[in-house]
């Protein structure tokens, strides 16, 4: 368990979220059944959603093979939809539950959605006895980049920063 490392974000909201556990356990009862159901409807075995002042915003499932779209994670699907739904790019004051620890992938994405807090039910190692690849690409973000099989290669034009010129050039910017 102590193998990969779990990033997490710095701690720095002024309130944290109160910690139900039973409202905790009522939500992620639904995300499991969203994963069991997805699965019998041939999908992979992924629900989420995303809950605001103790409302269902919106829910996920995994979408990856019906959608041909890698990213149809449970919990991107759930941040996209939680996001149509409040018409805002920001999920601050929101929780993402969700059925299984979020892969490195809706990490990120529920970072960027700036949501207040994650909760998960099963881990990236009952991921991994899935067949599913969170626990790998855990164990490869915490090793060198130059030691991946997938090269990722930084080149730099000489007018590589000109899109960060024009955005802080820009007044009218909508930052995030
Ligand atoms: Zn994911």
């Amino acid at each position: 368990m102590s193998a990969a490392e779990t990033p997490t974000a710095p701690d720095t909201a002024g309130s944290a979220p109160v910690v139900d556990a039973a409202v905790d356990a009522r939500w992620l009862a639904r995300t499991i059944e969203l994963a069991v159901a997805n699965v019998a409807a041939g999908g992979g075995p992924f629900g989420a959603l995303i809950v605001r002042d103790g409302e269902l915003v919106a829910e996920g499932q995994n979408r990856v093979t019906a959608n041909l779209d890698p990213t149809a994670h449970a919990e991107v699907v759930a941040i996209r939809a939680a996001c149509q739904v409040v018409g805002d790019f920001s999920l601050a004051g929101a929780t993402l539950y969700t059925s299984c620890e979020p892969c490195p992938l809706c990490l990120a994405a529920a970072l960027w959605a700036r949501v207040d807090r994650v909760v998960y039910a099963a881990d990236r190692h009952d991921a991994a006895r899935g067949g599913f690849d969170d626990l790998e690409f855990y164990e490869l973000f915490g090793r060198d980049r130059s030691t991946w099989e997938l090269p990722v290669d930084a080149v730099r034009p000489g007018d590589a920063s000109a899109p960060f010129d024009a955005w802080l050039a820009h007044d009218h910017r909508t930052d995030y």
